[in-house]
């Protein structure tokens, strides 16, 4: 198996010291190069953007007079699938529920929430077993769509409004279609043009495991924190041998259940409060050598008046400034896996 070479880019940075802008300090900072697809990360150092106290969220979190995704409104409120994908009309697996969604940003588009019962739920509460159950049913969503005709699938989520969700109540939306997203589409064609032997993500594994990125494996989902992060306090879950969504088993679903649900309680003890993840499916005529892809990174707290994590260097150079290095991300999560 060819090695993935791992490139990265030492640069000195001359600046004042904060407390002496009189005298001048060499700030040594690291490019790294991501292997497949060439996305460059800035790791810096010297600086901590992690909060130090979690922001009180009882008054966002209260339920409301109207939610369509609380238990005694989600009948009523949400509709039905065509019986074309599903015969289930509403897909339940334990306390997950996947219904239509309303948003039309995709050709087939569905709205999953993880537990109807509670309007919110805090990262602790996002358990193995209720994010195994929500993956489980999208799963089950994605195979109907995929009997209408195989297309581009993915599995995505925000969480609270600093990540772009509107709703409180804990949800996640899938997107199918025959065009797929920018990302997506990417990942797929350079693993599929990758010039190694097999399959780049089996090589990827291989490579990281045991490595200080390397926090573990459940089943056939290998977990690690990424070369060359895209976003904060990034982890990766690979599952072997799925080359799209249509091909997770439910052990799969409940294995990236406790791997997102320990990912969570490390963002909960890092006093973070929003996330993003999304879960890439491999298209409509999905390659041995792409497997899929969840990841998952934490987003800006929801302060009044918050900072935002996106700045020109995310949103219009597509470069991730990290202040954490993946290695000690891995390690702080790694403990929640075992
Ligand atoms: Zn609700």
């Amino acid at each position: 198996m060819a090695a993935i070479s791992l490139v990265q880019h030492d640069i000195v940075a001359r600046v004042p010291e904060l407390t002496d802008p009189t005298s001048t300090i060499e700030v040594p900072l690291t490019v790294r190069v991501d292997p497949l697809t060439g996305h460059t990360s800035r790791i810096i150092t010297g600086t901590r953007l992690a909060p130090e106290s979690r922001p009180d969220l009882t008054e966002l979190t209260a339920t409301p007079a109207f939610c369509p995704f609380c238990a005694d409104r989600i009948e009523t409120a949400t509709g039905r699938f065509d019986a074309a994908i599903t015969d289930e009309g509403r897909i339940r697996r334990g306390t997950a529920v996947v219904v239509p969604n309303v948003m039309a940003y995709s050709e087939f588009s569905a709205v999953g929430v993880y537990d109807p019962a509670s309007h919110f739920l805090d990262l602790p509460e996002l358990t193995a077993g209720r994010v195994g159950d929500l993956l489980g049913a999208f799963t089950a969503y994605t195979k109907g769509v995929h009997g209408v005709r195989p297309m581009w699938s993915s599995v995505n989520a925000n969480y609270l409004p600093p990540s772009g969700s509107s709703l409180i109540h804990p949800h996640a939306q899938s997107a199918h279609d025959d065009v797929g997203t920018t990302i997506q589409r990417d990942l797929v064609q350079r693993s599929q043009a990758w010039d190694g032997d097999g399959s780049y993500w089996d090589a990827l594994v291989a490579q990281e495991e045991g490595g200080d990125r390397w926090i573990g494996r459940r089943g056939r989902v290998s977990v690690f924190t990424p070369w060359a992060p895209v976003g904060f306090h990034e982890v990766w879950a690979v599952v072997g041998g799925a080359h799209d969504i249509t091909d997770l088993t439910d052990d799969d679903c409940a294995d990236l259940g406790a791997v997102l649900s320990g990912v969570f309680q490390t963002y909960y003890g890092l006093n973070l409060t929003s996330f993003n993840w999304a879960m890439y499916g491999g298209g409509p005529a999905p390659s041995e050598r792409y497997s899929v892809l969840l990841r998952v990174v934490s987003r800006s707290n929801i302060d009044p008046f918050y900072r935002s994590d996106v700045t020109y260097f995310e949103h219009l150079h597509a470069e991730a400034m990290i202040d954490l290095a993946p290695e000690d991300m891995a390690a702080l999560v790694r403990p929640q896996l075992g």
